[in-house]
């Protein structure tokens, strides 16, 4: 029998996904907001240890604090984005979001130093810490498993793809191997494993941006983040584009694809993140990505029209074919 859309009791936001809003007020009861933390962290896909030229999306620039300067402290970022959400969005609580580049590169003591500080702020309550699947130590683990005993730690892993081919074409960096062996590491452990997708890379179909969901959803995983393809001015892959134009998703494709996406995820997986956001002045298309609640609303709408929600084609006793 088909399940209606808005049964699952997670759901608490009435959205026919678990939203980050209903985790958070799930789990603390309050409004919960990330607060992005530039810690001044480099990339071994940049810095030369895996490659120099970075993922073929990513504009390499960091954060807009960096580009102004010397970076103010974790804390003074932490209080800034504090204040800015206690304002707009009367945000009560907060996670310590280490987003930029590759958060999790650099000696043990120092990211203890990072992430002890940014626990020490009044009413932070977790880290949300995004990494590379090759960036990731069993000793970094024990630290994270650590603090997960008393906050709400997540590892957020960039995988874009489960296609070996996708990873190369995207200068990843990092085989689908070293994937897993970086989701086994956590398996022991308290902390919750976030994995980001990229939906709209353009030789990959339907199908096979579908695998990649099931793939994640094969996995011991707690969120997902799934982001469209961007072409950014300044890229590897925007050049690419300017010798040999590829064909971008529409919207109603993109819509369609993360709808499917969804679909094929456990219903209790936290969906993070829809859509890519931010990039003004360097952004060069897809045009309506630039419109992050259109892109939104027009998922809802093909959601309640498809009937379409979390799970409904997950199948827990099915086994992946790669
Ligand atoms: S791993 Fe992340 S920061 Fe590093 S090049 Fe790729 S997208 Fe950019």
């Amino acid at each position: 029998m088909a399940r209606s859309q808005l049964q699952h009791p997670l759901w608490v936001m009435g959205k026919p996904y678990y939203d980050l809003k209903s985790y958070y007020l799930n789990n603390f009861s309050d409004r919960v907001y990330k607060v992005q933390i530039d810690a001044g962290f480099t990339c071994p896909n940049r810095d030369g240890s895996r490659g120099s030229n970075g993922c073929s999306y990513c504009d390499g620039r960091g954060s807009q604090l960096r580009q102004k300067g010397t970076l103010p402290s974790v804390t003074e970022q932490l209080e800034w984005g504090k204040k800015l959400y206690k304002r707009l969005r009367k945000a009560t609580k907060f996670v310590a979001y280490f987003q930029t580049f590759t958060n999790t590169y650099g000696k043990l003591e120092d990211l203890r130093k990072l992430y002890e500080e940014a626990l020490a702020v009044e009413d932070v309550i977790g880290l949300s810490i995004g990494t590379r699947p090759d960036a990731m130590s069993p000793e970094i683990v024990t630290m994270l498993d650590e603090f997960s005993r008393k906050y709400d730690v997540w590892i957020e892993y960039g995988l874009q793809s489960m296609h070996p081919e996708s990873l190369e074409k995207i200068g990843r960096g990092h085989t689908l191997e070293e994937f897993n062996l970086a989701v086994d590491m956590l398996s022991s452990s308290s902390i919750k494993l976030c994995v980001h997708a990229i939906v709209g890379l353009p030789w990959e179909s339907r199908e096979m941006i579908w695998q990649t969901a099931e793939f994640i959803a094969r996995l011991p995983v707690d969120g997902v983040k799934i982001h469209s393809l961007l072409l950014l001015d300044g890229t590897p892959l925007h050049d690419e584009y300017k010798n040999r134009p590829f064909s971008l998703l529409s919207r109603a494709e993109y819509v369609e694809y993360i709808a499917g996406f969804l679909e094929r995820l456990p219903p209790e997986v936290v969906v993070q993140r829809l859509t890519a956001e931010g990039y003004r002045d360097i952004f060069i298309a897809p045009d309506w990505a630039r419109n992050k609640l259109q892109v939104l609303q027009h998922l809802d709408l093909y959601q309640k029209e498809h009937n379409s929600y979390q799970g409904k084609l997950y199948c827990p006793g099915a086994h992946f074919i790669a």
